[in-house]
């Protein structure tokens, strides 16, 4: 049998006047992992996943969900989506329970079964306790919690979230993020973007890293951290640093620079941990004490700014 990923995405093109919104782009998504797309406000996020749910016709480019092409076989491909937008979309004088029944009904659950399933994608998100309350007394965060809630009743087999914590308490936010983890335990497929390195960093298996409606770079953590960000600092608590020992590490390969402070040392180097034991040697031989030992991680935030020169919050540097 010949291996197809649950979306495959093809060159993929949209544009709003002269502006590229989306540029181009292709990737695929596996079932059951957890597949970040991140990029700061206007990389092209929310419009690539609009095209994915069929929202928006691209102007180039393929979609396949489950094999199916979007746009030759729209309702098999788009039975397998569940999207929870940016902008909650809720009705706000009807109850939380009486929303799901709604957002059921039209995603093709049958009468019998409606029940059940509010009572379950309530469960989810921890508001079975308000499933009678109305929405217009919800606090941001419940609002977010049920528009996911809305977006899984059906139980779709890729569900699609753009920028679920945006605006939210820290409370809600991390229930949505423990409950993304639990979907993906539970052998849901789900797309996540959002501008925040910690959440990718924290659920994705593989992370797109978005930015002028382009790929600039995608892979596991590691991997685009490997890719990447060649180098990592290494500091070395060690007393008062012995003279010589600047130099005599500068010589050793994969060390980039050496600069030593009053009683620490930082080792640029491409590889840590061949460097650590040598370079600990070399200061306990001339009469050095090693107290503390830091590996600087290189981290997402610090790669887009090497990327693109610009930071994901703000979009500038
Ligand atoms: P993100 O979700 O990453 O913040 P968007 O996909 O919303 O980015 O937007 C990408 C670019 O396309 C931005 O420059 C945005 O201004 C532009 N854009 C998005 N939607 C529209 C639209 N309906 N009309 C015109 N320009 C748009
Ligand atoms: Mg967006």
């Amino acid at each position: 049998m010949i291996y197809v990923a649950l979306l495959e995405i093809t060159d993929l093109k949209k544009t709003y006047g002269r502006r590229k919104a989306v540029d181009g782009i292709s990737f695929n998504v596996d079932e059951g992992e957890i597949y970040g797309i991140l990029g700061p406000n206007g990389a092209g996020k929310s419009t690539t996943l609009s095209m994915i749910c069929g929202l928006i016709t691209p102007q180039g480019g393929s979609i396949k969900v489950g094999g199916f092409d979007i746009s030759k076989d729209p309702v098999k491909a788009k039975r397998l989506i569940g999207v929870v937008p940016q902008e909650t979309a809720l009705y706000p004088m009807l109850s939380a329970k009486e929303n799901l029944r709604f957002f059921g009904t039209i995603n093709g659950i049958n009468a019998s079964k409606i029940n059940e399933a509010v009572s379950k994608a309530l469960m989810i998100v921890g508001l079975e306790n308000r499933a009678n309350g109305r929405i217009s007394k919800f606090s941001g965060g419940m609002k977010r919690r049920l528009n996911i809630a809305a977006g899984l009743i059906h139980e779709p087999k890729l569900l699609i979230m753009d920028e679920p914590t945006v605006g939210i308490d820290p409370q809600s936010r991390n229930h949505i993020l423990n409950t993304v983890k639990e979907l993906k335990k539970g052998g849901m497929t789900v797309i996540y973007t959002s501008h925040y390195v910690e959440e990718v960093e924290y659920l994705c298996d593989r992370i797109t890293v978005m930015d002028h409606g382009r790929i600039i770079s995608e892979g596991t953590l590691i991997e685009l951290m490997k890719k990447e960000s060649e180098f990592q600092k290494l500091t070395i608590n060690c007393g008062r640093v012995p003279n010589e020992c600047n130099d005599i590490i500068k010589q050793l390969p994969f060390v980039e620079e050496v600069v030593s402070f009053s009683d620490y040392i930082d080792i640029i180097t491409s590889n840590a941990e061949k460097i650590l034991p040598v370079a600990f040697i070399e200061i306990i031989k001339r009469g050095g004490s090693v107290s503390e030992i830091k590996i600087q991680k290189p981290d997402l935030e610090s790669l887009f700014l090497k990327l693109t020169g610009r930071t994901l919050r703000n979009g500038e540097v």
